[in-house]
């Protein structure tokens, strides 16, 4: 950490600074050069707020050499990290289809959505057991039954399954899911981050709508920094003006992500679009900016879904759309490949 003083920072000043940063351990070597004062702070710094520092006296700047995040950072780990769900794996070129419906409704749509999309090409099958809903009215989810309903058709077509957690007193009922899924809206719900550090199944960690790509980053910190290393970032839209798609899917996040991150970053474009129609399109974008999988909502009959029924495609569109995703990444590695 570098720490800028102001010109006019009298030695009483700069004295009292030192002394406060070797309270919380660390070194500090001050420069005292033509165009200004500079104390230089060694040793880990990341406990040290700038904003406590900013509001000594004296202080103009400070600038962390090392990232905040630095646990998921690239440049703590140039190496991609490879997450492993049962036999999926994800990041590292290996891309992960994950498909299933929103809501896990029932034995037969378990069954029959998870024969198809394995058929299709799907990798993992997904399904929301406890449902995080605007509205209290709304389906809620089948809770410890869904749970039991999702295992059995993950046995049944032979896939990893996905979940979301909403609190940590589910960690039990979802002990089958092969992995757990942190939804939008808790991406800062700290506790369970915390939980689900401490614990071994890997974790699905979804932007929040309103959150920075360097939030998300401190919400996997929390969860590696609790000692488990298998987390898999997903982009699934953030809330700008635009009001045409449900929210929007911020395309950038993957090559930003690649840059300051080793771990995975997938995309829902379900939940950004809202929309069944624009799901492919948006799908074949994210595997070309880079993606290392997909997280896609199908139902076998949309019309009547119990949650999200608008965005999920059916199982022949899926079956569609798994195809030109495999002909879309052939044909960027054969290209990459060649050059
Ligand atoms: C979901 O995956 O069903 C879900 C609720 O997603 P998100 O948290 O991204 O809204
Ligand atoms: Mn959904």
């Amino acid at each position: 950490m570098i720490i800028i003083l102001r010109p006019d920072c009298g030695k009483p000043q700069i004295k009292a600074l030192e002394d406060w940063l070797h309270r919380q351990g660390l070194h500090t070597q001050l420069t005292v050069g033509d165009s200004g004062i500079v104390l230089g702070v060694i040793g880990d710094a990341s406990g040290v707020s700038a904003e406590s520092l900013l509001a000594m006296d004296g202080v103009r700047g400070v600038h962390r050499v090392q990232e905040a995040h630095k646990l998921a950072s690239r440049r703590a780990r140039p190496q991609p990290t490879v997450v492993e769900v049962g036999a999926a794996r994800i990041g590292g070129g290996r891309f992960c289809l994950i498909a299933g419906p929103c809501s896990v409704e029932s034995a037969e749509q378990m069954r029959s959505v998870a024969e198809s999309v394995r058929e299709a090409g799907a990798d993992m099958l997904r399904g929301g057991v406890f449902k995080p809903r605007t509205s209290p009215y709304a389906f809620q989810g089948l809770g410890a039954e869904g749970a039991e309903l999702l295992a059995q058709a993950g046995r049944h077509a032979a896939l990893p399954t996905v979940t979301e957690i909403t609190d940590v007193s589910q960690l039990e009922t979802l002990r089958q899911a092969d992995m757990l899924q942190v939804g939008a809206r808790n991406m800062q719900n700290f506790e369970l981050l915390k939980a689900l550090g401490r614990q071994k199944k890997p974790v699905l960690l979804k932007r929040g709508a309103g959150a920075t790509l360097q939030e998300l980053l401190m919400s996997a910190e929390y969860i590696l920094s609790g000692g488990n290393g298998q987390v898999v970032l997903c982009e699934r839209g953030i809330r700008t003006h635009e009001t045409a798609t449900r929210a929007t899917l911020d395309l950038s996040a993957v090559p930003v992500l690649r840059e300051l991150t080793h771990l995975p970053v997938i995309v829902d474009p379900s939940h950004a679009a809202g929309a069944s129609r624009l799901v492919e399109p948006l799908a074949l974008a994210a595997v070309a900016a880079g993606a290392d999988g997909l997280m896609i909502e199908v139902h076998g009959d949309p019309a009547h879904a119990l949650s999200d029924g608008a965005q999920a495609l059916t199982p022949e569109a899926f079956a569609r759309l798994a195809s030109k995703v495999r002909a879309l990444r052939e044909c960027l590695e054969k290209t990459e490949a060649e050059r």
